[in-house]
Formats: structure tokens, sequence, C-alpha cells
């Protein structure tokens, strides 16, 4: 297929990978104070943070620097959280309710500041996003969204009717949508790289082809098996997210990764770019297993990101699918090579809320349910506070985390979910 004779396996906002620095094969310490396990923006935040309070921290990567899910996204950093605020305040009162949105808001505020301080040159845009009705039923939803978000929380959002998407929109596949205003876009491994550059330069110890493999707790310290031998430190920070293993056992029943796919389309004419996305909103449905897509920050590419329906098939096969997906929405972008595909690991926790606290001395933030980007920037100066003596204050951490049922780190229950899922989608 024509379409295809240019596509690389290969993660468009890596190629090239911004962070050209080289962290592999330094001298490991034998002790540190702080050891942080995982680069992407939680650990890299909370290192940054730490070093500025004259902390001794090392972090180790397993892979190469920042290289998962925090460069692996779709940019987006997003108001509100992964559930509904209606059920949150069924749930949890009012006033928490409350608490949870305005943590989501200053998440954003979080990043743009840390944006400004390091001079990171990442895109940052306030575009707002766009979250578009997939059936018609669903622009009430919609409707009852924008009330509930002006009475309980007094935030501004405007309601686009099915007649005046194309306003937003050069689709005409949805049935109306919902603006929020205040949501940004960025080049997400732009971003990290720029964290990663705050944060050597703060002093931290960077270490990337470095894994973490068992850690034992010794004479009040911990003791860390790592792929290049032990370290000893007097406080472990584990920010591992969709990729969490056995290494932290409590943590890893409490998260479910799963796979998200990408792809981005080669250089459009310009005046076809402009009309997918005519206000450059970060854009996605009300499905629940979603189509999330924007435009590349340059203005040139189509970015279109989902869950493939047949998850067992090899990458391009799969790449084939999300392109068929891309047409539903966007049929005019059919003579176009797809150039790039690629996948990472979102972490899904029971109730869909992001974990954060210290469980047997392991301080951990990780279950971003797809909204991590603002999020665990944002609970990575929560966790660097923790550990400074500061406290721990969030509604986040209030919450008690649930272990998943009967899941030992093999999520064997994924394909019956996926189905189920999709059904819904399909009948409500
Ligand atoms: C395709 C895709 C699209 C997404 N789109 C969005 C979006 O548009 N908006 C949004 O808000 N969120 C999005 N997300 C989610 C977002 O990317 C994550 O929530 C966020 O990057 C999490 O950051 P993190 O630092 O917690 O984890 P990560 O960036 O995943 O970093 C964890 C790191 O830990 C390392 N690690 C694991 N185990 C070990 C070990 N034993 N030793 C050493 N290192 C280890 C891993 O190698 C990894 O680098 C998306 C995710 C994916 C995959």
């Amino acid at each position: 297929m024509a379409q295809f004779s240019n596509i690389r396996e290969a993660t468009y906002w890596m190629d090239p990978h911004p962070t050209t620095k080289n962290y592999a094969n330094k001298e490991l310490p034998q002790k540190t104070d702080i050891l942080i396990v995982g680069s992407g923006y939680t650990g890299v935040v909370t290192a940054l943070q730490l070093k500025k309070a004259g902390a001794d921290v090392t972090l180790i990567e397993r892979g190469r620097i920042g290289a998962e899910a925090s460069s692996k996204n779709g940019g987006m950093a997003l108001t509100g959280l992964s559930v509904s605020l209606y059920k949150v305040m069924k749930k949890f009162g009012k006033e928490k309710m409350v608490r949870f949105f305005q943590e989501s808001l200053e998440s954003i505020d979080c990043v743009e500041q840390l944006i400004k301080e390091g001079a990171i040159d990442c895109h940052f845009e306030r575009n707002g996003f766009m979250e578009a009705a997939f059936k018609p039923s669903h622009y009430d939803g919609l409707k009852e969204e924008q009330e509930f978000l002006a009475e309980y929380l007094n935030h501004t959002t405007h309601l686009i009717p099915p007649e005046k998407m194309r306003d937003e929109i050069g689709s005409d596949f949805y049935h109306g949508g919902l603006v929020e205003p205040l949501s940004a876009g960025l080049h997400p491994a732009k971003y990290i790289a720029g964290l990663i550059r705050m944060a050597d330069a703060a002093g931290a110890d960077i270490h990337e082809y470095v894994e973490a493999q068992k850690i034992k707790k010794v004479q009040g310290k911990f003791k860390i098996n790592t792929s290049r031998g032990p370290i000893l430190a007097e406080r472990v920070v584990v920010c591992t997210n969709g990729y969490t293993t056995n290494l932290t056992p409590w943590q890893m029943r409490r998260v479910v990764p799963v796979e998200s796919f990408m792809i981005a389309t080669q250089e459009l004419p310009p005046e076809t770019a402009k009309a997918l996305s005519p206000n450059n909103r970060m854009l996605f449905d009300t499905k629940r297993f979603l189509f999330y897509f924007r435009l590349s920050p340059d203005g040139k590419r189509m970015l279109f990101g989902g869950r493939p329906k047949q998850s067992w098939k090899t990458t391009i096969d799969k790449a084939k699918i999300m392109r068929e997906d891309m047409l539903c929405v966007y049929p005019q972008l059919e003579p176009y090579t797809i150039d790039y595909c690629w996948f990472g690991k979102v972490c899904f926790t029971a109730d869909r809320f992001p974990i954060i606290g210290e469980r047997d001395g392991i301080a951990y933030a990780m279950g971003y349910c797809g909204h991590g980007v603002a999020m665990a920037t944002y609970l990575g100066f929560k966790l660097s506070d923790m550990i400074l003596g500061k406290g721990l204050h969030s509604a986040f951490a209030e919450k008690k985390s649930i272990p998943i049922p009967l899941y030992q780190g093999k999520p064997w229950f994924l394909p019956f979910a996926h189905y189920y899922f999709r059904m819904l989608d399909m009948i409500q």
C-alpha cells in the first residue's frame, strides 16, 4: 500500500531524540541519599525539586533517558480528571471534587512555570481542548458537563453545536463538541528533555541503561540491586508508571499498563493541515476507546492516537488500523502517507485516580490514566515536598488506593475489558 511506503516504527517526537547528552556508562555511586527510579516527568521533576532544596539525588533509568511515555504521548496537558466530575462529586462530595479540579488546573500552571523557569523550547501553547460528541446523544452529555463546570466550578467552557463544528474541526464525523480553553499543547519529548537538562544542571546524578532489579531494606536504609551493581540509599522513590513491575509489588497490584498507539502523517499541504483543526486544539472524543488527535506543533502533520481494535497484530498492521480510524474522522487524508507509528504504556488505576504516597518507606506517584503530562509534573512537586518533610498536601493523597482484584502483574482481564467497553461504545 503506497500510504505505508515511508512508514517507520519510530516516535515522531523523538526523530531526533531531543536529549543529545549521554548518561550511559557513568560511574554509579555506591551511596546516595535519595534514589529515584524512572526518568519520565514524575521522576525528573521530583529530582529537580529535591536538588533545588540541596538533597543528594541519584536518578536511574533502565532504558534511554526520558524515552518512554513522557516522550511518546500526545502532548496534551489537560484540565480535569480521567473520571467524570459529576461522579466524583456524588462519591466524595462537592468540596473534595472542587479540590481535585483545582489541582488539575494547578498542574498545568506547574508545567507552564517549569517551562518558563528553564526556558524550555517545547511549543507550549494554551490552545484548549475540544471534546467531540461521538453520538448525537453524547452532545446532551457535553451540555450537562458545561452546566456542571459553570455551576460548581465557575469554569467557563464553550459548547459547539453540530452545525458549527466546521469552525473547530475539518470533519463531519462528530455531533457537536465542548471547548475548554485553559488546556495546553506541547512537544512532549522536548519538554522532558528540557526537564532533564534542568535537573542535570541543578546537580542530579543521572544514569541511563541502569535497571533497578531488587529493593531490600537493610538497617533502616535501602539496598537497591541494579543491572550495574548495588546502591545504598536513605530513601527510594519509584516513578515507573505504566512500566511498574514486581520490583515494587504493592504498587504493581494497583496499576495496569494499557498500550496506546499513535501515527503521524506525512507533511500535509498547509491549507489541508490548517483545515483539520482551524484553532489548533487538542482533540479527543466521548468514546470509552477514544480517539485523540492534534496537529504537530509546526502545524504540518496530523498526529492521531487511540487503542487499535486488534491488539495482537503487528505494529505496522496496527498502524493500518489506526489509519482507518483516522480516515473515519478525516476522509480527506486518504491520499497521504503515514510516516511514523509508535506506542507506549498508559497507566490505569481501579478508580481512575492517580496514586501518590509512601509505602514501606518507598515513595511513589503513578497511575495518571492518560492525564499524566500535567499531573505527573504536578505530583513530582508533591512527592519532593513529602520527601523534604513538608507534608503531602493533595486531595489525591487523601484517597485510599485500591488494589486491582485478582491482579498480580499479568493483565489477563484486558481482552475481556476491551470487548466489553467496545460493545458499550457501540450501543451507548
Ligand atoms: C501513546 C501515549 C499517549 C499519551 N497521551 C497523553 C496526552 O496527550 N496527555 C496526557 O496527559 N498524558 C498522555 N499520556 C500519558 C503520559 O505520557 C504519562 O502519564 C506520563 O508520561 C507519565 O510520566 P511518568 O514519569 O510517570 O512515567 P514514564 O514517562 O512512563 O516514565 C517511567 C520510566 O520508568 C522507567 N523504569 C521502569 N522500571 C524501571 C526500573 N526497574 N529501573 C529503572 N527504570 C525503570 C521506564 O523505563 C520509564 O522510562 C500518553 C501516554 C502514551 C503512552
